[in-house]
């Protein structure tokens, strides 16, 4: 067990949300030691409203490096659920069987060919997708509705429990040695000597290396070592059914069914600052998509729903930044924190341990805005 009252750290993560914990597990597992500070729970959580998806088609269709990035995560998955396995955590509900996107026109079907058959060129085979027309998709989807006209499938899409993940991050992290304090917001960043002091209202803690994994307040946090991160919420709605016999085997971006039944509806996108209530129309918005999906859903009943804000960049990939000013800190924002847990555990923490980001995350820098 890392002893809290040591004076200098190997690494210091501000921020235990999914990139913080990802990160900090990844450290830890190289034998860092590692101590990650979260804020208050009246801090905006993002990792704690999401849908759960590790998915990669589409993603990256106008960014080919965060395709090959995306892809690469998927790859890594089956490892990190391995290794999390191990360390004794809760199961982390992982299937990866593959996605669906479902297409309720010619048109979508047509466009989400285009966009994935650009990324197969991009990736020379590597990603890999089918459309499925209506009736092979009813065959693993019996339930569609008349509107339905088919589907893309992706053999690398897949998801998980994203609040199991969160906490076998966080076991693991404490396995290997990391300490973990919450109520610890970081307030202060500044060069001492050798090391990076950070202060807390628990105390100020040195470290040789502090990445900054706060969502949306790395906005306040970048410009203490020097960085900037243009960053932005976007509000998400989620809406869960009761708990029903299996509806559908394969996860989408609008529909998923947990290990335990219960159906999650989701997929909205509001640029509503940071206000987070439900809001009615935007639920009854992706409800009539999900009826128009699975008409059967009709009869069942809805037992909770809740808002959450995306952290965004201004062109919505990842901000992956090492400041110049301070060496040793590194500033981390981004949205499809499930997807990427894996390579952020173990690409990202790489470089981050060895003190330097790899050259495949040059052009997420956030300098690409600064032209
Ligand atoms: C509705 C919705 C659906 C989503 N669906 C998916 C999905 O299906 N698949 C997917 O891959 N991704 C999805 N995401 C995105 C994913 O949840 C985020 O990428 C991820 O949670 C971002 O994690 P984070 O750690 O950067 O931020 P957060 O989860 O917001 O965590 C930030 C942490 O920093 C802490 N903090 C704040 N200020 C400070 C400070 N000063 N010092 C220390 N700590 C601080 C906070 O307490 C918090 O714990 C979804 C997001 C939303 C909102």
């Amino acid at each position: 067990m890392t002893d809290i009252t040591k004076s200098n750290f190997d690494a210091i993560i501000a921020g235990g949300g999914l990139i913080g914990l990802a990160i900090g597990y990844g450290l830890s597992r190289r034998g860092l030691s590692v101590m990650l500070l979260d804020a208050e729970d009246t801090a905006l959580r993002a990792a704690r409203g999401n849908f759960g998806l590790v998915w990669v088609q589409g993603k990256g269709a106008y960014f080919p490096a965060y395709a090959d990035w995306t892809m690469r995560s998927s790859e890594l998955w089956p490892k990190l659920a391995g290794e999390l396995r191990e360390t004794g955590g809760p199961a982390l509900g992982l299937h990866q069987e593959g996605g669906l996107s479902i297409c309720l026109s010619e048109a979508e079907m047509q466009h989400r060919f285009e966009k994935l058959d650009d990324l197969r060129a991009h990736q020379n085979g590597r990603f890999q997708f089918e459309m499925l027309d209506r009736a092979a998709l009813k065959e693993i989807m019996p339930g569609i509705g008349p509107k339905v006209v088919g589907a893309a499938y992706c053999p690398h899409d897949g998801h998980v429990n994203p609040l199991y993940l969160m906490r076998a991050l966080q076991t693991g992290l404490t396995r290997n040695g990391g300490v973990c304090l919450a109520n610890a917001a970081v307030r202060t960043i500044d060069k001492t000597g050798n090391s990076i002091c950070v202060g807390t209202e628990k105390g100020d803690f040195e470290c040789q290396r502090i990445v900054l994994a706060a969502g949306l307040a790395n906005a306040e946090l970048a410009p203490m070592v020097g960085l900037q991160q243009s960053i932005k919420p976007q509000k998400g709605q989620i809406v869960v059914t009761e708990k029903l016999d299996q509806q559908i085997a394969l996860p989408s971006l609008l529909l998923r069914q947990t290990d335990e039944g219960g159906l999650m509806i989701g997929d909205s996108h509001e640029d509503a600052g940071f206000e987070t209530s439900v809001r009615p129309d935007i639920v009854s918005g992706i409800a009539d998509r999900a009826l128009a999906t699975l008409p059967a859903l009709a009869d069942v009943g809805v037992v909770r729903s809740w808002a959450a804000l995306r952290v965004m960049s201004k062109d919505g990939y990842p901000i992956y930044d090492q400041s110049e000013t301070m060496p040793g800190a590194f500033a981390i924002s981004c949205h499809s924190g499930v997807t990427l847990s894996a390579a952020h555990a173990f690409d990202l923490a790489g470089y981050i341990a060895e003190g330097s980001l790899g050259p495949e995350l040059e052009g997420f820098s956030q300098r690409r805005f600064n032209v």
